[in-house]
């Protein structure tokens, strides 16, 4: 039984993330989604709210399962049992500090492989900062987000994330 721990913030989960779990579960037996609890960061969804968002963006896969986890990722996966940490690449400026935090996790927790896996290119610009960004400013942001997020933002940032404003 192989077990996958795709780790982050997902505030709010995107396209992007998504097409990883997607395929990270096409590898392994069961994908756990570990939304991380940072104090360091002020997200603008509550955990409970990624946590859902990511529940049904992903409910057409049945091996993916969603928690959350404070503390070390390395102590979180040994305890769901997992072989491998999955992390999505983007661009090159991702990989100094992904490289940094496998060195680390490796040095911290051995028995567990860090698997890098290279966005879709339709998604390679994308990060949950940039849509909330845009949405914030009135943006349409409806390409790059699971129907149940977008809902979710429309009642943060109005109907303008459907694109309905720029309907002509
Ligand atoms: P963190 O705060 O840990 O960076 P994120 O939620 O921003 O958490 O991202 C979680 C993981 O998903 C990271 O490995 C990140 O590189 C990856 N990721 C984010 N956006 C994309 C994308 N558009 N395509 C592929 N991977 C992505």
């Amino acid at each position: 039984m192989t077990v996958a721990v795709y780790p982050g913030s997902f505030d709010p989960i995107t396209k992007g993330h998504l097409d990883i779990v997607e395929r990270a579960a096409q590898i392994f037996n069961e994908v756990i989604v570990a939304v991380a609890i940072n104090p360091n960061k002020k997200p603008l969804f509550t955990m409970d709210e990624r946590v859902e968002m990511i529940r049904m963006a992903s409910s057409h896969i049945p091996n993916v399962r969603v928690e959350s986890f404070s503390g070390l990722l390395v102590d979180f996966t040994r305890k769901q049992g997992a072989q491998a940490i999955v992390r999505g690449l983007r661009a090159v400026s991702d990989f100094e500090v992904e490289f940094q935090m496998a060195l680390m996790n490796k040095r911290l927790y051995p028995e567990a492989e860090t698997v890098f896996m290279a966005t879709h290119t339709d998604y390679a610009f994308l990060s949950s900062s940039m849509v909330k960004e845009v949405a914030s400013f009135g943006g349409e942001v409806s390409d790059y987000l699971p129907p149940a997020v977008l809902k979710k933002m429309a009642e943060k940032f109005g109907d303008t994330v459907w694109g309905k404003a720029s309907a002509r």
